[in-house]
């Protein structure tokens, strides 16, 4: 008895496998990309009086009505397109669980589907869990863009393609160009777009920009995203789906057999979530930048060359000039030795070797962690 075939190749996910290195060494965790202060207390609260007044049983499958109107409306208003609460949104356990429910209930066993590496490593698992064949396009240093003639050949006879933006893990933030040239292809291809936005809000120097507001692309782009990031309440795990009417039929197809429903006091939560005022968000951006700009300045300061992060609160740099071999010899050296724990990228890529020279540090800590971290980073220089 062992592990199915289709999954066998994942192995544990690296950010249960660093944070438990990290645990074990007592290093500063900047490796697995969670936030060391919880998020609104007003969130929290609406979340903890809802489990107390009860009731606690299911939620509707696709979502407690009052926090689908929430999305509905948030989204209407970002994105100008008409938003149903029934008819388009479904709240899921998470962005991870949306990612799987869309592979699983819109791709058939066989059809190919586009990634962009480096991934997230769930994208190529949840690829695996619904049989379908993945189609590398890698964005390459030092901007982390594609090449336009890679995508237009990996479209060709591709039935959807998977977008992350603000990427996780180089920090690019897709242009005009660049999701221009993808609605183009999804429309030359007739193509879905299974869209990523969980950092959304964490946009630097540049705007957020959604796929679905292209000409053409609302009828075929599955938009997710979820409280996690925006909110810092990353283990709550709520996420949530904004698609047409027949798109969402096909998620909530496979939502109902994987979760079913969503925690119900926490989808309240989700709904004062939704509910903050405007200068939360600019805040929380300016916060971030500002935690940003001291890891990226330190890193530099150290001699490692920084790539400057547009957006998510991760930033990859190149480790090479302390002369380690690869990214996990870099990563397990940082934690053992100077306690600091950082993610090894090449875990992200098909060919790993492209992962080799980088590392990726999350910088959603308190300034005094990373100030912290890179104290201890002062031990790669002797
Ligand atoms: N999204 C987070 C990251 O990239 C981790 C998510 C997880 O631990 N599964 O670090």
């Amino acid at each position: 008895m062992s592990t199915a075939r289709r999954l066998q190749p994942f192995g544990t996910t690296i950010f249960a496998e660093m944070t438990r290195l990290a645990q074990e060494h007592d290093a500063v965790n900047l490796s697995q990309g969670f936030p060391d202060e919880d998020g609104p207390e007003i969130i929290r609260r609406t979340a903890a009086e809802a489990a107390l007044a009860g009731p606690n049983q299911y939620a509707p499958l696709p979502g407690l009505p009052e926090l689908r109107a929430e999305i509905a409306r948030v989204f209407e208003a970002a994105s100008g397109l008409p938003t149903d609460a029934n008819a388009h949104v479904t709240v899921t356990s998470g962005c991870t669980e949306a990612i799987a429910a869309s592979m699983i209930g819109l791709l058939n066993p066989g059809d190919r589907i586009v990634l962009f590496e480096p991934y997230y490593d769930s994208y190529r698992a949840a690829v695996a869990m619904a049989d379908a064949v993945p189609v590398f396009v890698t964005l390459r240093a030092p901007d982390f863009t594609f090449d336009e003639a890679e995508l237009r050949r990996a479209c060709e006879g591709a039935r959807a393609i998977l977008v992350n933006t603000p990427h996780n893990p180089t920090g690019h933030v897709y242009g005009r160009e660049e999701l221009s040239l993808i609605a183009e292809l999804c429309q030359q291809h007739d193509m879905i777009a299974l869209t990523d936005e969980v950092y959304e809000h964490l946009v630097f120097d540049c705007e957020h920009h959604r796929l679905s507001t292209w000409p053409g692309m609302s009828e075929r782009t599955v938009t997710m995203s979820s409280l996690g990031k925006t909110y810092s309440l990353t283990g709550w795990k709520v996420g949530w789906v904004v698609a047409s009417p027949e798109l969402t039929r096909g998620v909530r197809s496979a939502h109902q057999f994987l979760t079913f429903s969503v925690p119900t006091p926490l989808q309240h939560g989700a709904v004062a979530a939704l509910q903050l005022p405007p200068s939360y968000y600019n805040e929380f951006r300016s916060s971030f930048r500002a935690r940003r700009d001291l890891l990226t300045e330190g890193l530099l300061d150290l001699g490692f060359r920084v790539k400057p992060s547009e957006g998510t609160y991760f930033l990859l740099a190149d480790h090479t000039p302390f002369g380690f071999a690869d990214d996990r010899t870099f990563c397990e050296h940082i934690t053992r030795e100077l306690g600091v724990a950082a993610i090894p990228p090449s875990v992200f890529y098909e060919n790993r070797e492209h992962g080799h020279p980088l590392v990726r540090f999350a910088f959603c800590k308190s300034e005094a962690t990373l100030s912290e971290a890179l104290r201890r980073l002062r031990g790669l220089i002797g």
